[in-house]
């Protein structure tokens, strides 16, 4: 009789409901290695399972559990189960699990193989057995595909719905809100609002998009909404390039207008053309302020080379002739300079009201700055907090071996970063207000000259602080000058006592403060 103990555990698992009913369920596993390990004289000291969860071994808890086990114990421990297949069903996985295994004090048993000896054939067997495993899986992958195949042919989208659509009863449908909000950015992006990606990401319609997950507004890139403007699903169209299909009609209908989606599309080919290459704000100055008189499109600033070789720079509307065919594309960028200063001079502020004037900057200023700083703490509250969870993963990171766990905090820690990073940036320059009321005088009494003295940031706040909307240009000519409010107000010859009061909340628009207008 052997008289040292032998300890192990059971690890059982089934893949679907299915294998449950069908005889080869948990019970029936435990019960084979329960005579197994009595037969070998093994005492059972503990037993782990994972059900119905297919696929991916790194994805199952009950393997984690018992490696988790089996490492805080001391000597060897035993790991009991029906077969490799029920251990995993993957060639690479296996042996790095049964490595792993090995590191902490375990053998791998199963009943039905023989995995531990050193004898080549038991060797050769437990590979044949593996991959025989790992076979059987691919071509389960590849039957299910076949069927989905099928499937989408006819017309279902089987895959998870995309941004402002639901499944129900397999039938995709939009949603309430989401796909209103993707409808607004069709149609503007159509009539050339936004130019860049970029444009739409920062756009007030794209903070709207909130995702169903957590009730948050989606982490929009580039590529989110790339994919956005070209998703046929919103048509009512399926592609699936990845399986060769293409232009299926759905049994879904679209929420977007087919004419209005292949105008998108147009848009999308002559950007991508991009025949102009973008030159800095310094140069253009208005950039993403004016826009095309007759499509809307902000214009482009560049340079042209001409025939003395020389550089000359202009404003454009890049739109497609078929879209816009105003005459001139081009318009030299210092007449649409000099226009723009006789705008501002048109709004100096008269004497009698720059003594008011003054008052009024004083309590913008401080209303701004109180504002500015309540952002700021707010913030800085998130920030520190995000900090100290970033903290506390980083030390379990450390502390863990097991795999799944590694990748989760991986992720956890990374997102923690981006929440961070994006936190900073809303952080903002005091330096633009302190600015913003050392040139406050002159703003008012001189704002074409305090523009000219402006740097490019300046001089977005300036033109934020005296127009409320983007100015038109048609015939080479600056349009529909709508000036803000405090300059209506003050800009006339009477003082305008009874506006005064409505004055002191106005505050102007900082590169802080959420603009009406949508940014370049
Ligand atoms: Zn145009």
């Amino acid at each position: 009789m052997n008289t040292i103990t032998r300890e192990g555990v059971i690890y059982t698992r089934v893949s679907s409901l299915k294998q449950i009913t069908e005889g080869n369920g948990l019970d029936s596993q435990y019960t084979a290695c329960l005579n197994f390990a009595k037969n070998k004289n093994i005492d059972i000291i503990n037993s782990f399972k994972d059900g119905a969860i297919s696929g991916n071994t790194f994805e199952r808890p009950g393997l984690h559990q018992m490696i988790d086990f089996i490492k805080k114990r001391k000597g060897e421990t035993f790991i009991i189960f029906d077969d490799v297949s029920r251990f995993s069903r993957n060639i690479e996985d296996y042996y790095f699990f049964k490595a792993k295994i090995r590191r902490y004090g375990g053998e791998l048993l199963s009943v039905k193989e023989d995995l531990e000896s050193k004898n080549p054939i038991n060797r050769l067997h437990e590979g044949i057995a593996v991959s025989t495993a790992d076979y059987y899986r691919a071509m389960n992958t590849a039957r299910v595909n076949s069927r989905m195949r099928e499937r989408i042919r006819a017309g279902y989208w089987l895959f998870r719905p995309p941004v402002g659509m639901i499944l129900r009863n397999k039938i995709l449908y939009p949603d309430k809100a989401n796909s209103l909000v993707i409808k607004k950015i069709y149609e503007d992006y159509a009539l050339g609002r936004y130019i860049t990606y970029e444009s739409i990401k920062y756009s007030k319609e794209a903070k709207q998009l909130i995702s169903p997950k957590n009730n948050r507004p989606y982490r929009v890139q580039s590529e989110f909404i790339k994919k956005l403007l070209t998703n046929k699903l919103y048509i009512g169209v399926i592609d699936y390039p990845k399986w060769d299909i293409e232009n299926i009609n759905a049994t879904h209908d679209g929420f977007i207008a087919r004419d209005l989606f292949f105008k998108v599309q147009e848009r999308l080919q002559s950007k991508r053309r991009k025949k102009y290459g973008v030159v800095g704000i310094e140069h253009f100055p208005l950039k993403g302020d004016i826009e095309c008189g007759s499509c809307s499109t902000k214009l482009l600033g560049n340079y042209s080379t001409g025939r003395d070789k020389k550089k000359y720079p202009y404003y454009r509307c890049d739109s497609s002739r078929d879209i816009c065919d105003i005459k001139p594309k081009n318009i030299p960028r210092d007449i649409i300079h000099d226009e723009f200063i006789e705008l501002l001079k048109k709004a100096r502020i008269n004497k009698d009201v720059l003594k008011l004037a003054d008052k009024i900057m004083e309590d913008t200023f401080n209303k701004n700055s109180n504002h500015l700083s309540s952002i700021k703490n707010h913030n800085q509250i998130k920030i520190d907090e995000l900090a100290k969870r970033k903290k506390a993963q980083l030390e379990k990171f450390i502390q863990t071996s097991n795999p799944s766990l590694i990748k989760a905090l991986e992720k956890e820690i990374e997102s923690i970063d981006r929440q961070i990073k994006a936190l900073e940036q809303v952080q903002c320059s005091e330096d633009d207000v302190i600015r913003f009321k050392l040139q406050g005088k002159t703003l008012l009494s001189h704002p074409d000259k305090a523009w000219q003295q402006a740097d490019s940031n300046m001089k977005k706040i300036i033109f934020n602080f005296i127009f409320e909307e983007n100015l038109k240009v048609i015939d080479e000519e600056i349009g529909n000058t709508k000036y803000s409010l405090p300059y209506r107000v003050m800009g006339g010859k009477t003082s305008p006592s009874g506006g005064l009061v409505e004055l002191g909340g106005i505050e102007p628009p900082t590169s802080c403060v959420p603009r009406k207008r949508s940014p370049s």
